[in-house]
C-alpha cells in the first residue's frame, strides 16, 4: 500500500469494492525491469490491466505492447500508441482478427503451428512472425503451459516454412508461466531457443530476437527473487548460449508491471463462526469474490495479503475462510489455506487486498448476481 493510495482512501472514502492503482509504482516497475535487462525491449502484456491510464504511462516511458485481440488493439490505438509498437502475441487468432490487425498496421505476430502460419500468410501477407516454444512451467504459481507452444524440432521447421510462405521469421518466444518464482526457468528455456537459433542460422535464417514472455512475479505473501536476480540469470544464460552475437531480448511482463501498484478496497459483509461452536470455522464474507475480479484465487493459486483496521490493536486472530458475496458456493476465495484475521473483524469493516493491480479488473464479471463491477481509480 503506497502513501498515495492510503491518502486517497482516507480522503475520498470510495464505495466498495474498488481497485486503486498508483501509477508511480508502474513507472518504478518499468525502470526496475529495464535496469535489470538494459538491452531488452519491453512489450507490456495488456491483458494484465488494460486501463488507458496505465497504457499512456508506459507509452510515455517508451514501452511496446503485447496484445491478444482486436479489442486490445483498439484500446492501445485509442491511448495514442502507434500500431508499430504493438505485437500480436496470441498464438490462437481467428482470421478476422488477423486481417483487422494487418489493416491497422501491426507487423509482428506469434504462431505455434502450421495452420496458424498459413492463416497469417493469407491475412497478414509479408508480416514478421515469431514461433512460440512450449516450455515447462515448473515454479510458476499460475502456469501457462499445455495450451500454447510447440517443440524445438517443429519450431525449426516452421520458421523455415514461414520464409517459404513469404513471411519474415524474426524470433522465438516462450512463457515460463506466470508468477514464476524460479530464476532458472528462463535459463532452461533460453538454452532450448538458442539451439534452434543456431541451427536456423546455418540455414541462412538469422532471427532478430528471443521473446522471453512474462512471468516475473509480484510479492503477495511469500518471498520472491528480486528483478535483478532474474536479470542476472537471463544475462548469464544469454552469454553462455550466445558467445558471439546475441539476438535481442524481448520481454512481455504483465503481472510484474502492475501487480504491486494496485489495492482492492473491500467491505466485510458478514463475519461469523457459523454453527456457533468453538471448533466451527470463522467465515468472513467480503463484497468482492471470485466473480468480482479475484479469479486468480482459483485453486487458491495466488495468495493475497489482507490488511484490516484491527491489525495493530488486535487481541487475537483466528484462521478464517474467506468468501465472496454471491449466492454461488464456488465463490469462496480461501478454504484450504485459512487466512488469519483479527477476531474484532465485523460487518462494515474495510479490508485492503494488497498487490491486486494485475489480473483483477478485467476478470470481474459484468454483474453476476446483481453485484456491480469493481470501480477503478488510477491516481
Ligand atoms: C499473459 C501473457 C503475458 C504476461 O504474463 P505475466 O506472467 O503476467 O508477466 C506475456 N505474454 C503472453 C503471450 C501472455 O499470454
Amino acid at each position: 500500500m503506497t502513501p498515495k493510495i492510503a491518502q486517497f482512501l482516507a480522503e475520498q472514502k470510495p464505495a466498495t469494492p474498488c481497485l486503486v492503482v498508483d501509477l508511480s509504482c508502474v513507472r518504478t516497475q518499468y525502470h526496475a525491469l529495464h535496469g535489470a535487462l538494459p538491452s531488452s525491449r519491453i512489450h507490456y502484456a495488456v491483458k494484465a490491466n488494460p486501463a488507458p491510464a496505465i497504457l499512456r504511462e508506459l507509452h510515455a516511458l517508451g514501452s511496446f505492447f503485447d496484445i491478444a485481440s482486436p479489442g486490445e488493439i483498439d484500446i492501445c490505438l485509442e491511448a495514442g500508441i502507434p500500431a508499430q509498437k504493438l505485437s500480436f502475441g496470441h498464438t490462437v487468432k481467428n482470421v478476422r482478427s488477423i486481417a483487422y490487425a494487418h489493416q491497422k498496421g501491426l507487423t509482428l505476430y506469434a504462431f505455434d503451428c502450421l495452420e496458424e502460419l498459413e492463416k497469417l500468410a493469407e491475412h497478414a501477407p509479408g508480416c514478421e512472425v515469431f514461433c512460440r516454444l512450449g516450455v515447462v512451467n515448473t515454479g510458476a504459481q499460475w502456469p501457462l503451459s499445455r495450451k500454447f507452444g510447440t517443440t524445438p524440432e517443429s519450431a525449426f521447421t516452421l520458421l523455415q516454412k514461414a520464409h517459404e510462405l513469404g513471411l519474415k521469421p524474426v524470433g522465438l518466444s516462450f512463457h515460463v508461466g506466470s508468477q514464476q518464482t524460479n530464476t532458472e526457468a528462463y535459463g532452461d528455456a533460453i538454452a532450448q531457443a538458442a539451439g534452434i537459433y543456431h541451427r536456423l542460422k546455418k540455414q541462412g535464417i538469422t532471427l532478430d530476437f528471443i521473446n522471453m514472455g512474462g512471468g516475473f512475479p509480484t510479492y503477495y505473501n511469500s518471498p520472491i527473487p528480486s528483478i535483478d536476480q532474474f536479470g542476472q540469470a537471463i544475462t548469464k544464460a544469454m552469454n553462455t548460449h550466445f558467445p558471439d552475437t546475441a539476438p535481442r531480448i524481448l520481454l512481455e511482463p504483465g503481472r510484474y508491471m502492475v501487480g504491486s501498484a494496485g489495492v482492492v478496497h473491500t467491505e466485510v459483509v458478514l463475519a461469523s463462526r457459523r454453527g456457533g461452536g468453538d471448533g466451527d470455522p470463522r467465515w468472513v464474507y467480503l463484497d468482492i469474490g471470485r466473480f468480482g475480479g479475484l479469479a486468480e484465487t482459483e485453486g487458491e493459486s495466488i495468495r493475497y495479503t489482507f490488511q484490516t483496521p484491527h491489525d495493530e490493536e488486535t487481541s487475537g486472530t483466528s484462521p478464517c475462510i474467506l468468501a465472496g458475496p454471491s449466492c454461488d458456493s464456488m465463490d469462496v476465495l480461501y478454504e484450504k489455506n485459512l487466512i488469519p484475521l483479527p477476531d474484532e473483524i465485523k460487518a462494515g469493516d474495510r479490508i485492503n487486498i494488497l498487490a491486486t493491480g494485475a489480473y483483477v479488473s478485467t476478470y470481474c464479471s459484468t454483474g453476476f448476481n446483481g453485484f456491480p463491477p469493481l470501480d477503478e481509480y488510477y491516481i
